[in-house]
C-alpha cells in the first residue's frame, strides 16, 4: 500500500487537459434541483424540527465512537469554510486539516491498527494521517481519471490517521481537540436532513431525553448546515467544468503512483486546486 511523504498543494496548471466543453444538460439539472431544494430548505420550520427531535430524544454519551474508523463510516465531509476555521484556530495547513474526497477503499475489519505508530501531539502529527492509495482503488476510481493520470475528487474529508480514527480525537480520552471549531456534521451528529426530512445515523445517545433549548439550538445548527451544504454544492456545480478522460489515464495514473507521486485534482465550490502527494524536499504554494 502506498504511503503518504510530504504533500504540497498548488492551483491546477493548465495543461494539456483542457476543460471539455461548457456545462453539460445533467449539470443544469442538478442546478435546479439544488436551487428548488434550497428554496424549500429555507421555508423549514425549526420549531418543528426541535419537536421531531425530542421526540426522537438524544444526549452525547461521550463514547468517542462516531470519530473512530472501528465503528463505522467515520468520514466527516467539510466545506471550505470549515476547513478555514480550523486552520484558523489549529494554525494548521489546509492539505493537513482536509484531503480529497475519494471513494473509500472498503474496511478491511473492525481491527485497530497499532496505535504505537500514531503518537499523539498537541493537536495532529501530520505523519499519521492515513491517506493512502492503492492500484486497487485506483480502478475503482476509473471514471474520476483524467487523460493525464489525474484523479478528480469533488470536496474535502477531515484527515484521519492511519489507524482510521479522526485527526483530532484525543486518543485517551475521545476528546475532539477542535470542539469549539468542529465541523457542522460533528456538531449536529447523529442527526442530519436529507430531501427535506430530518434523518438519524446509529448512536447509542439516540432515545434519551434531550431539553427544549437543547433541541432548538440542535435544530438551528441542523438547518443552517443543511442550507450551507447545499449551497456549498450548487457553487461547485456551476464552477465545475468537465474534464477529459482517457483510455491511459488509469494506466498513468498507476504508473505515477508507482514513482511514489499521486496527483488529485480537487473540486470544491471555490475552484480547483491541484493536490501532489509525493516525498519532495520543497513545498510550493
Ligand atoms: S472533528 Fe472532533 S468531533 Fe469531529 S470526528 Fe474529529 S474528533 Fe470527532
Amino acid at each position: 500500500m502506498y504511503q503518504q511523504g510530504t504533500i504540497i498543494c498548488m492551483e491546477a496548471p493548465s495543461t494539456g487537459n483542457k476543460p471539455k466543453s461548457e456545462k453539460t444538460g445533467y449539470q443544469h439539472l442538478l442546478i435546479a434541483a439544488l436551487q428548488k431544494e434550497i428554496e424549500m430548505a429555507r421555508k423549514l420550520d425549526p420549531e418543528k424540527l426541535a419537536s421531531e427531535i425530542r421526540k426522537i430524544g438524544f444526549s452525547c454519551q461521550r463514547c468517542g465512537k462516531c470519530c473512530r474508523q472501528a465503528f463505522g463510516d467515520n468520514r466527516v465531509a467539510v466545506i471550505p469554510s470549515e476547513i478555514e476555521r480550523i486552520q484558523e484556530y489549529t494554525d494548521l495547513s489546509k492539505l493537513e486539516v482536509a484531503g480529497p474526497f475519494v471513494i473509500e477503499s472498503p474496511i478491511q475489519d473492525g481491527t485497530e491498527k497499532s496505535e504505537e505508530k500514531c503518537p499523539e501531539t498537541s493537536l495532529i502529527e501530520s505523519e499519521e494521517n492515513e491517506e493512502s492509495f492503492s492500484p486497487d482503488l485506483l480502478e475503482s476510481l476509473e471514471d474520476c481519471i483524467d487523460c493525464e493520470g489525474k484523479v478528480h475528487a469533488f470536496g474535502w474529508i477531515l484527515r484521519r490517521k492511519r489507524n482510521g480514527d479522526c485527526t483530532f480525537l484525543e486518543r485517551d480520552t475521545y476528546k475532539c481537540r477542535i470542539y469549539p471549531v468542529r465541523p457542522m456534521l460533528c456538531s449536529t451528529y447523529p442527526f442530519y436532513i436529507e430531501g427535506l426530512r430530518l434523518q438519524t445515523c446509529e448512536c447509542e445517545g439516540l432515545g434519551s431525553p434531550i431539553s427544549i433549548e437543547d433541541s432548538r439550538k440542535l435544530a438551528e445548527n441542523l438547518l443552517f448546515r443543511y442550507i450551507s451544504e447545499l449551497e456549498d454544492m450548487l457553487s461547485l456545480y456551476e464552477n465545475f467544468v468537465d474534464f477529459r478522460r482517457g483510455e491511459k489515464g488509469l494506466e498513468l495514473a498507476k504508473k505515477s503512483l508507482k514513482k511514489g507521486t499521486f496527483t488529485c485534482i480537487v473540486h470544491d465550490s471555490r475552484g480547483s486546486i491541484e493536490v501532489i502527494d509525493e516525498v519532495i524536499d520543497e513545498v510550493i504554494d
